[in-house]
């Protein structure tokens, strides 16, 4: 099989392009696969509808005017003759193309119609005719170093016959008599037609459905051959812990912890998933197990997904131990290699208890001393890839995850298979409601008041948007814009500052630092406003184009807020899609969310929030192709 950098085409910008979204080899790149196709089909007369998107095929008439509009927008007009129609062209942001387009040239466009203006607003042209053909386009998730279009030429080099695939056992081939594995994946990155796409999908879900229960009957099995810790702690040993807390545990809490006590005592190795929304309180109950493992002598490692987080666990956490004298340590990979070695030393000769941190606590230069419980926060961050890998650390340390986002039961006993599920449903008493609020993008007069009126009392806002910039594709609010015009209103009193998820880590880290620290007043950004991030300060969350987001996404947001005895204000501003976005206005029962979620979208959204997070599947809909996992479950099992 080739290399990646063997590929005609792929040069060091590019190969560094890939890596960055995640593609080192042959195999990582057939695996991207397009998360959508544009089926392009010429429309017919009767479709050229005002503001409708069109497809039509002509020759150029006239030469093409380039014209500037300001240093960021420029634009291109000409005429085209389709079959005897004559319409007019406009293509924004693309002068480039001025030179390919001299009359006679034939090009298909696929663009808005102007009935009135009888212009076609192009989205996007191709320089040859399709004629009857239907073209299917796949479309990548891009980066702002490669697009999806260069995405497609360099797969399209990739010689299928050439791969070494895993491949399905045959009984499964035969008795659904599945193509190819190397037709699947050619088709479903250069398909030539619906039908084919089908079989390439339904070939490869099933696979992925496949290959994801394979590895959790594995974590199962592995479970079962090594025997866990046994401890002897009893509730009456952490009793007077959890009476010094400031605050008396709710019920689903107090659940939470006696389970876990008994499967900490147990000789069988603990593996549970404690889900339940941000706010919840799913960190005490962490607390309290790290407790129960301290009270036995084992160490506690605690991961977490990100520095920031890491750090402000490390601070909270420490306060509860500070008393009874258990040694808190943090470790993360950004902390100098100095303090790095001294915390491994720490931890290799157990003068330390707890470690927090990131990913740094898997790294292979640590070696800890009886590790007896492995606690990770924001569980969909470590996919069921991950989810072996730190328990190998300890003998067979206990194993909590935690998830701040709840999906309903019967899905969690899907996806977390291997696992025992514990949820926390009910809220600590005494938290103040948010209040949310739905506006039309035309009373942003309204939304600046509430603002202004929060800012003057030293309150923090953050504003989100869909977009980093302006796109001539899609009409959506973008940061940078919202940036200009909010510096417009508030600039001269209050700081501003921006975050998306084209921004270097680093950057990010330092954004949210300044924000932490009340040194910027609002935080405009796209949805990675970091999961589980606390700032009790913000008070008002704006969302602009709300509709774009799923209701968990939009849910998982508005828990940014609402952290303190502060009034706090969720504005969702949106033109469209009311009725679901009033879902959100009735309850902040997450369980309940997440539900109307798959109802209403599938899950492809469910993740939303974490771009970076790993999701549980590439092509399957938990939702929609539920009765699939069932079935590829009971296959597995036949096998
Ligand atoms: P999660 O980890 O689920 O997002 P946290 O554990 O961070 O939630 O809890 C959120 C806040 O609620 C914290 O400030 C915590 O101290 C507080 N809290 C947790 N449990 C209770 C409780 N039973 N009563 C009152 N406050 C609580
Ligand atoms: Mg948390």
């Amino acid at each position: 099989m080739k290399q990646l950098h063997e590929l005609k085409g792929v040069g060091p910008k590019t190969l560094t392009a890939l890596n960055n979204i995640g593609i080192y080899n042959v195999n990582d790149l057939v695996s991207y696969y397009p998360f959508r196709y544009n089926f392009i089909k010429l429309s017919n007369k009767s479709e050229y509808l005002d503001q409708e998107v069109i497809t039509i095929q002509g020759v150029v008439e006239t030469f093409a005017s380039l014209y500037r509009i300001n240093n960021r927008l420029d634009k291109i007009s000409f005429r085209i003759n389709s079959n005897d129609n004559i319409f007019n062209v406009i293509i924004f942001n693309r002068g480039f193309l001025k030179n390919n387009l001299k009359p006679g040239t034939k090009v298909t466009l696929i663009g808005k119609f102007e009935k009135l203006k009888n212009t076609v607003i192009v989205n996007d042209i191709k320089f040859y005719y399709i004629d009857d053909k239907e073209i299917i386009e796949p479309v990548y998730h891009s980066s702002s170093s490669i697009s999806s279009l260069s995405i497609h030429k360099i797969i399209n080099k990739i010689d299928f016959n050439d791969l070494e695939v895993f491949s399905l056992p045959n009984e499964i081939v035969t008795k659904y008599n599945f193509i190819e594995k190397k037709d699947a994946l050619e088709s479903i990155h250069l398909p030539k037609e619906k039908e084919k796409l089908d079989l390439a999908l339904k070939r490869l879900k099933y696979e992925e459905a496949f290959t994801f229960f394979m590895k959790l009957k594995k974590l199962k099995e592995e479970r079962q051959i090594y025997k866990g810790i046994k401890r002897e702690v009893t509730k009456s040993h952490v009793e007077g812990f959890i009476n010094d807390l400031p605050f008396k545990l709710t019920s689903d809490q107090s659940i939470a912890v006696s389970t876990i006590l008994e499967r900490l005592n147990d000789d069988k190795q603990m593996n549970v998933l404690l889900q339940g929304d941000v706010g919840s309180g799913k960190t005490i109950v962490a607390v309290i197990a790290s407790y129960i493992n301290y009270l036995s002598g084992y160490q506690t490692a605690f991961m977490v997904p990100t520095d920031v987080l890491a750090q402000q666990h490390y601070e909270k956490l420490k306060k509860y131990f500070e008393k009874i004298n258990i040694k808190v340590a943090l470790l993360t990979g950004k902390m100098k290699l100095k303090d790095k070695k001294k915390v491994h030393e720490q931890i290799k000769n157990k003068e330390v208890d707890l470690i927090i941190g990131t990913h740094a606590l898997i790294s292979e230069s640590v070696v800890y001393n009886n590790l007896g419980l492995v606690i990770t926060d924001e569980q969909h961050r470590f996919g069921v890839n991950q989810r072996g890998i730190l328990k190998e650390k300890g003998s067979t340390p206990d194993v909590l995850y935690m998830s701040a986002t709840p999906i309903p039961r019967t899905y969690a006993l899907t996806l977390y298979n291997d696992m025992e599920v514990i949820s926390i449903k009910t809220k600590p008493l005494g938290r103040k409601k948010i209040k949310t609020i739905l506006k039309n993008s035309d009373e942003i007069k309204d939304v600046l008041t509430i603002m202004y009126d929060q800012l003057k009392q030293n309150h923090q806002i953050y504003v989100i948007a869909p977009l980093i910039e302006e796109s001539e594709k899609i009409d959506l609010t973008n940061i940078k814009d919202l940036e200009t015009k909010l510096n417009r209103a508030f600039g001269k009193l209050y700081k501003i500052g921006i975050m998306h998820g084209k921004m270097k880590e680093d950057d990010k880290n330092k954004i949210m630092t300044s924000f932490k620290e009340n040194k910027i007043n609002i935080l405009i950004s796209t949805t990675v406003v970091e999961v589980g991030v606390d700032i009790p300060n913000a008070t008002v969350m704006v969302i602009f184009d709300s509709f774009r987001f799923g209701l968990s996404t939009l849910h998982q947001l508005r828990g940014r807020i609402g952290r303190s005895s502060l009034d706090s204000y969720c504005i969702l501003i949106s033109d469209m899609e009311k009725e679901r976005l009033n879902i959100l206005k009735n309850t902040d029962d997450g369980f309940e969310i997440s539900e109307a979620d798959f109802t209403l979208r599938g899950s492809g959204d469910l993740f939303g929030v974490r771009q970076s997070g790993e999701v549980f599947f590439k092509l399957i809909d938990i939702h929609k192709d539920y009765n699939l996992l069932e079935t590829v479950k009971k296959d597995i099992e036949l096998l």
